[in-house]
């Protein structure tokens, strides 16, 4: 059946790609061996590292995120290492469960997936960990299943507290371009990210970026890896090179994608999301439904994850929403499937379309007669104008 209007994709990543973007993924192949090549990368590698604040290199593998999860662990650890890791939500769930896979030996803080990783569990732990037999803290900055923000300098300076060795690696799949994220000021040794959130492309790009320290880790680890390995990929790249055929059309749109972001400014792509943020969390407020993220230092900018009132279905709501507005929103994940339904705003967006989302939820909470206080789209602008905007 034809659906008049557009589709409105509010789900928290794969997220909108705005038409230039597009047009780069329409143009030719090139030869990934080629002049035309080189100068994209030789170009494209120090806007990289600008997104990530780093000035070391950033290794980029065509993959989704979870393959950069997988090398940032291959490359600086060894069989049977164990790894600190903080199960903030689903997404840190999935990311011990691979570890697990790998033959590492995570040890899982589970928090209650309403807030960032407590730094002080984590200091706690390092301090008691007399032998520093932990190799590697692992934590997700933006957990996408959740809507909770971990502070990562208080993450890197619950190890220093501790006077602990391990390595500190951060999942930004979600966070990155879209909030504040400093890779070297805050001494974080393995920045995991990806294509489809907050840089605006399709599925199919991640990244590590890595710190000397992690480099240094990398030349003693001795878990196997082939694809995934740096130092192959990092001597290539000073060559304008790839030791694979990397994906030439998504590194394209990589590129102009960077420019946009460079052209609208990074501070201002922060602002936009903490406009979005704030504006939503208001119309959640005002429909009188729960925030799954409880801890309001925690809040972030890039989704919203909503709980429904005991007895109402969050996955009826979302088809309920698709039908009626063709607006798709984000399901529950894990523990949440159906308690749970996420608002995306990340990435290519501006507040009317905010707006529109906010309007098409409240259509379907009606629908569903799910309890709520109407009005939101008029506290969201009441929200929005208090701030400034
Ligand atoms: C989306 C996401 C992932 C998963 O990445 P894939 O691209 O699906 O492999 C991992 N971590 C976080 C925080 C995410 O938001």
């Amino acid at each position: 059946m034809r659906m008049s209007g557009r589709h409105f994709l509010q789900i928290p990543g794969p997220s909108n790609c705005p038409t230039p973007v597009l047009a780069a993924l329409a143009k030719p192949t090139i030869d990934h061996r080629g002049p035309e090549f080189r100068a994209l990368i030789e170009g494209l590698l120090p806007k990289v590292a600008g997104i990530f604040a780093t000035k070391n290199p950033v290794v980029i593998f065509p993959s989704s995120g979870t393959g950069a999860w997988e090398a940032a662990l291959v490359n600086t650890l060894s069989p049977g290492d164990r790894i600190l890791m903080y199960e903030t939500g689903w997404f840190a769930k999935l990311w011990s469960d691979l570890a697990e896979r790998l033959g590492l030996l995570p040890e899982v803080i589970r928090g209650d997936w309403r807030g960032g990783a407590d730094p002080a569990a984590i200091a706690a732990r390092l301090k008691a960990d007399h032998a520093h037999e932990i190799k590697a803290v692992c934590v997700v900055h933006n957990e996408t299943s959740t809507g909770a923000v971990t502070s990562v300098p208080q993450i890197r300076a619950a190890i220093d507290e501790a006077e602990h060795s391990s390595l500190l690696l951060v999942d930004t799949i979600s966070s990155l371009g879209s909030l504040d994220y400093r890779h070297d000021e805050w001494g974080v040794d393995v920045t995991i990210s990806g294509s489809q959130k907050g840089l605006m492309l399709p599925p199919g790009i991640s990244f590590n970026a890595v710190s000397d320290r992690a480099l240094d880790a990398s030349g003693a680890a001795s878990h196997m890896r082939s694809y995934w390995d740096w130092a192959p990929i990092i001597e290539a790249n000073e060559k304008g090179l790839f030791p694979y055929t990397p994906n030439t059309n998504l590194l394209q749109a990589l590129d102009v994608a960077l420019n946009l972001m460079l052209e609208e400014g990074l501070a201002a792509i922060r602002e936009r999301h903490s406009y979005a943020g704030a504006a939503t969390r208001a119309a959640v407020r005002h429909w009188g439904l729960e925030l799954q993220c409880v801890d309001e230092a925690a809040q972030s900018d890039v989704l919203t994850a909503v709980r429904l009132p005991e007895g109402h279905s969050a996955d009826d709501l979302r088809e309920t929403v698709l039908a009626r507005s063709n607006m798709s929103l984000g399901s529950g994940l894990g523990q949440l499937t159906d308690k749970v339904f996420r608002m995306g705003h990340l990435g290519d967006f501006n507040l009317p379309q905010i707006l529109g989302m906010i309007a098409a939820v409240e259509l379907g909470l009606t629908e569903q007669q799910i309890p709520f206080r109407p009005g939101a789209t008029e506290a969201a602008l009441q929200e929005l104008l208090s701030i400034g905007h």
